[in-house]
């Protein structure tokens, strides 16, 4: 299937490149190739397995949906206005009544094209912030405000005006602060540059930020980053969005990774585990007083697929039931302390860093230069897919393990999924 997939499909497949297997089925957060060896799902395929693949009681949900309506455009349905219900339940009062969804073209990117355009039709405005190490997609806004150049490098005139700042990662502080002194310079950088008349830069239209970096790395800003970015932001009417679409979804145990419930961003992206087990769908949750445009403004043939929403539906109906929430922070932490045990055994792991499942392992040559060590971490993915585990790797210097497992993981699991990792550590490393 490897070969016919070379022969048939686009060069631009990229996972199979690094893990070359054939997938035959899956289920819970073990999946099986062709030939019948079984893997542990630790990134839930892109972060989008939250429930487990093939969940049965979500499942259940996408089944009776199927029979009844597939595709209803953006008419009313019960089933979608019940998955506005319940993502709106979860933004925290009194903020919620000022907060409304709408559903996208099926994409995170989407989503992240849906945020900006909406900002910039409420500001009349053009230019967009975004943050180093950040991701938000592949469509051309999208990708504007990606910082990795060599995603950008062949693809000319992206959105003009996007300015790329400091994001705050602390294990490689881009001002050189140890914790102690730390007085949050990366988010104090864009006040300068909105109020410095010597910055250049022009007023732009919004920010978009991670509440916690995915592909940068699994980076998880300062205590108050956040919050002074949207204060930042706010007192210069730049909207803030914060893209939430790897973040959110309870990986974190919460349903978003950032959980100030006095201070919230204007629009928040969301998509990946929205469609349950793996059915497409994305959205926006904004703030009324963002909301300039009408009917048309962002339209999409399959927003709000009826089969995925059920899908949605499912999945937060089976997070509540099984109180996945804090099962997620149990099994995090529990993960993190048996990485953090895992550390003092290497030294080329430079920082074990973590919230709920969302889990990052950085990989050094050395503890005290912190050279980034990329080789290291394709060889341990390497083996580690050899002996039945698979993980995402990512960072601003593709130095990361990167753990998203399906939030059902138990001890069990994790237990096996540890213990192939360090005998992969020792294969390697010697
Ligand atoms: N934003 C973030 C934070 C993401 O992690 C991703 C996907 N990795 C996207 C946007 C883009 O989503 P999609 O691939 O569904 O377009």
């Amino acid at each position: 299937l490897i070969a016919r997939q070379q022969a048939l499909e686009s060069s631009i497949v990229s996972y199979p490149k690094g893990l070359p297997i054939a997938l035959k089925r899956a289920k819970g957060a073990i999946v099986e190739d062709v030939d019948g060896n079984r893997f542990i799902d630790f990134f839930s395929m892109a972060g989008v397995l939250n429930v487990g693949h093939v969940n049965p009681y979500v499942l259940e949900y996408v089944k009776k949906q199927q029979e009844e309506l597939v595709h209803a455009l953006d008419f009313p349905t019960e089933n979608k206005l019940d998955l506005i219900e319940k993502i709106l339940r979860e933004i925290p009062e009194p903020a919620r009544a000022q907060f409304k969804v709408a559903f996208c073209a099926s994409t995170g990117s989407d989503a992240v094209e849906a945020a900006i355009k909406l900002a910039k039709h409420k500001t009349g405005r053009e230019g967009v912030i975004a943050f180093h190490g950040s991701y938000h997609g592949m469509t051309s806004g999208a990708l504007s405000v990606t910082s990795h150049t060599q995603l950008k490098s062949g693809f000319k005139s992206l959105l003009p005006n996007v300015t790329f700042i400091p994001y705050s990662y602390c294990y490689r502080c881009p001002f050189n602060h140890q914790k102690e002194s730390c007085k949050l310079d990366c988010a104090e950088y864009l006040r300068y540059l909105l109020e410095n008349p010597h910055s250049g830069m022009v007023k732009p239209a919004a920010i978009i930020v991670e509440p916690i970096q995915g592909e940068g790395g699994t980076v998880i800003p300062k205590e108050g980053f956040l919050e002074k970015i949207i204060h930042i932001a706010r007192k210069h009417e730049v909207v803030v969005i914060f893209d939430e679409i790897q973040s959110g979804f309870f990986r974190t145990g919460e349903f978003m990774a950032y959980n100030n419930s006095d201070l919230l961003p204007d629009i928040i992206t969301m998509s990946k585990g929205l469609g349950g087990i793996g059915f497409p769908v994305s959205a926006i949750v904004y703030n009324k007083s963002v909301e300039s445009w009408g009917a048309g403004d962002h339209i999409g043939t399959f927003r709000g697929n009826q089969v995925s929403i059920a899908g949605g539906n499912g999945a937060f109906d089976f997070i509540k039931e099984y109180e996945v929430e804090a099962h997620v922070k149990e099994m995090g932490a529990y993960l993190l302390t048996r990485l953090q045990q895992l550390m003092e055994q290497f030294s080329c792991i430079g920082d074990v860093r973590g919230k709920g499942l969302f889990v990052g392992v950085e990989y050094v040559k050395d503890r005290y230069t912190r050279k980034p060590d990329a080789e290291l971490v394709k060889k341990l993915r390497q083996e580690c897919l050899r002996r039945g585990l698979i993980f995402e790797t990512g960072g601003h210097y593709n130095n990361v393990v990167r753990f998203l497992p399906p939030l059902i993981v138990n001890r069990e699991i994790i237990d096996h999924a540890l213990r192939i990792f360090e005998d992969a550590h020792h294969a390697v490393i010697g």
